[in-house]
């Protein structure tokens, strides 16, 4: 094996240069060597030499090559013409292209024949062994696995009779050379034997067995084919180029062997009869496709035993990938599972947080759609979830603010959430309940992402704060209220200082009156001092007077002493009073007189002060708002009978709903310094002039207006 190896490489080696003795192309012819190498050289190097002789321009060589180097030549051009069986000259041509120039013609014998078949043999003495069914469980020996005439064939014919020579034998082993496989049989080494035809007949005349010692099983008669043999016959082996070989050369071969002449020595010791035109090689590949074999090769045909046997590796690591694939397969399999059950978990936990906490919870969409509520929302509002989810929430809960006038979707926190991302909290709002009713709330809004981190929409948590605000509202009343009872002690205080007053006075009257009742009883001429007396009495008298008229000026019940008074010139008065304070508050001030009615019927001192008090407390509402909105508007226009409306408007912060209703009653105030006094006095001062302060709220912006009518008047009126 290793000689015969170390043969092949030199023979390689040395004609690597591609150049030979003279300088000649060397071309390399690979010979299948299936019965020893120099058995191979010494029959095919004749007829190397023929070629030589025919193509001086070349040097031809003989390569022997053993069923294993075959394919290696082949396929790394080692060799550029090559002769093997028929069987491998099918693989070599499907698997490197190569093509047959001719088909040998064998003549061992006289007869040369283009065919050739197998032969199955056992000893002549085994009885036991008769067809080819006795040879099941039987030893067996072949050439060579990749040998047509000395494996294949043989194996064809035991197909046919259903015999696998890979499960049913006792025992499958390859000789390497046919002489081998003979010799194993005869000597009793194996039961069962196949060569190619012509091997037993030629051991046999060349002395080296006694061909009657063996017995030929499943013997095909032929009248064309005098050889033993137990198969088809099949065409003889081809020479062949291989695809890279140049194709003028390979023609120059062709014609040389198909006219070498019957009396070359080189056929005599190549043991060939000559060379003729190439068979068709369909009959080998039908075999092949029988047999599964390469290039047919099919694993559905293949046994289970057999694919295993030739095939154990990949079993083995396939097995081992599918247990390490069942492995973590499983552990994917458990983790998903632990991973489902702790979701399953999470969203029960998120599910009763979500339904058990007392806080309005519900998701908004991009578009400003309700994705979910919780349950509490819908205990808030009345709307259920059917009514919410998939639809607008502005529309729904937002539309309208607490004073009636139109949310806008724009101004919408929630909606501006989602634009900006930004989480918003709003402290002061009402949410609209299915039963048109609404509720305050305060709210937060948070952007909802995504796993990608994308906003996605957003989760509005809100709470009812209806009943907080009430509460609020109660105690601010109820501070108010006490501050009332405060005004009114003081007013018990004040009533007590008047009397107080008054007493002085009364006392000083009652001693003097009597004082001057005595002088007068003692003597009658005592006028002098009586007068002086009585100029006490009367001063004292006045002072009581005095505070009386103080009283009842604070009561307004006196009706006033009017007179035509122009409307122009009691408000420059006030104005004049004011106009420092207006200047510095940068307070935009603007009059709007009709000129048609410059003079009404008024106790002038009195208008003034309830102009006054107007204007006043008008300047103090400015003050809790932004100076650019700081606004101040008197007009006067005439009214329907000879009446004139004075009105005063500003833009401050408007009225505080809990005064509204009380807003001319005596000390009701919401100022820190006030005395609640000023619409009280003027509310009477307006009445005493025949009409009534009212107030209005104005549309398009916040703030209020106080306006009250008079009367018409002209320049020459007098007092009525
Ligand atoms: P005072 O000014 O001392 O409070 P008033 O009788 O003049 O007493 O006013 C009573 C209350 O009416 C004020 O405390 C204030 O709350 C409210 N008020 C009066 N005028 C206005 C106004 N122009 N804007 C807002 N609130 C006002």
């Amino acid at each position: 094996m290793y000689a015969r190896a170390i043969l092949f490489f030199v023979l390689l080696l040395s004609g690597l240069p591609l150049v030979a003795k003279g300088d000649l192309p060397f071309i390399k012819i690979g010979v299948l060597s299936h019965r020893g190498d120099a058995k191979t050289l010494e029959k095919w190097t004749p007829t190397a030499h023929y070629l030589i002789g025919k193509l001086p321009q070349y040097d031809f060589e003989i390569i022997p090559l053993d069923f294993d180097q075959v394919n290696d030549a082949v396929k790394h051009k080692k060799i550029d013409f090559v002769l093997v069986n028929s069987g491998i000259y099918v693989n070599l041509e499907a698997k490197y292209h190569i093509s047959r120039l001719a088909t040998m013609i064998n003549a061992r014998h006289q007869t040369p024949y283009k065919v050739f078949g197998g032969v199955i043999f056992t000893r002549y003495d085994r009885d036991d062994i008769q067809t080819l069914k006795d040879t099941c469980g039987k030893s067996f020996m072949a050439v060579n696995e990749n040998s047509l005439g000395g494996f294949q064939m043989a194996w064809g014919e035991l197909n046919k009779q259903q015999i696998n020579p890979y499960q049913d034998f006792s025992r499958l082993e390859f000789g390497g050379i046919h002489d081998n496989v003979v010799r194993a049989v005869l000597e009793g080494k194996v039961d069962v034997g196949t060569v190619r035809t012509d091997i037993l007949e030629r051991m046999n005349n060349a002395g080296l067995i006694d061909k009657e010692k063996l017995k030929i099983i499943n013997p095909q008669q032929n009248s064309d084919f005098s050889y033993l043999h137990s198969t088809p016959l099949y065409p003889e082996w081809p020479f062949s180029k291989l695809k890279h070989t140049d194709p003028d050369l390979a023609r120059q071969v062709a014609v040389a062997l198909l006219q070498i002449s019957k009396d070359d020595p080189a056929l005599a010791i190549g043991e060939y009869a000559g060379w003729a035109i190439p068979l068709d090689y369909n009959e080998v590949q039908r075999l092949f496709k029988a047999l599964t074999l390469p290039p047919y090769a099919s694993l559905e045909k293949l046994t289970l035993t057999e694919a295993l046997k030739r095939h154990w590796y990949w079993v083995v690591g396939s097995l081992l990938a599918l247990l390490v694939l069942i492995a973590l397969t499983s552990a994917v399999v458990q983790h998903n599972r632990r991973l489902k059950r702790s979701q399953h978990r999470l969203e029960r936990q998120h599910q009763l947080i979500n339904q058990s906490v007392g806080d309005g919870i519900y998701g908004v969409d991009l578009e400003g759609n309700c994705t979910f509520v919780n349950k509490a929302m819908e205990d808030m509002t009345g709307w259920s979830a059917t009514d919410l989810i998939g639809n607008n929430q502005h529309t729904i809960l937002h539309h309208t603010h607490e004073d009636g006038s139109q949310h806008r979707r724009e101004d919408c926190p929630v909606y501006q959430s989602s634009i900006d991302q930004k989480a918003r909290f709003i402290a002061d709002d009402v949410f609209w309940k299915k039963d048109g009713t609404y509720i305050s709330v305060e709210y937060s809004c948070t952007p909802l992402r995504g796993v990608s981190g994308k906003v996605r929409g957003s989760v509005v948590v809100f709470r009812d704060i209806t009943e907080r605000k009430q509460i609020q509202k109660n105690n601010q009343e109820h501070q108010l209220q006490l501050a009332h009872v405060g005004r009114l002690s003081m007013l018990g205080e004040m009533a007590s200082g008047i009397a107080h007053e008054l007493n002085q006075p009364l006392t000083a009257i009652t001693t003097n009156s009597r004082a001057c009742v005595r002088l007068l009883e003692t003597n009658k001429n005592n006028t002098e001092q009586c007068a002086d007396i009585m100029e006490k009495i009367a001063a004292q008298a006045e002072r009581a007077g005095g505070v009386i008229q103080y009283i009842r000026h604070f009561t307004h019940k006196e009706l006033p002493h009017k007179k035509p008074a122009k409307i122009k010139d009691m408000l420059d008065t006030v104005l004049d009073l004011l106009h420092h304070e207006i200047k510095t508050k940068k307070i935009i001030l603007t009059l709007k007189l009709d000129p048609k009615v410059p003079w009404v019927l008024a106790q002038d001192i009195q208008i003034e002060q309830v102009i006054l008090n107007l204007i006043r407390n008008a300047i103090d509402s400015l003050d809790s708002v932004p100076k650019e909105k700081r606004k101040l508007v008197i007009r006067t226009r005439e009214m329907p009978r000879n009446k004139v409306e004075i009105k005063v408007t500003d833009t401050g912060r408007g009225l505080k709903k809990v005064i509204k209703d009380q807003l001319f009653e005596p000390f009701m105030t919401t100022k820190d310094h006030g005395m609640g006094l000023g619409l009280s006095i003027s509310q009477g001062i307006i009445e005493a002039h025949g009409d009534q302060i009212k107030v209005e709220t104005p549309l398009g912006h916040s703030g209020v207006s106080f306006y009250f009518c008079l009367m018409q008047s002209s320049p020459s009126n007098t007092l009525k």
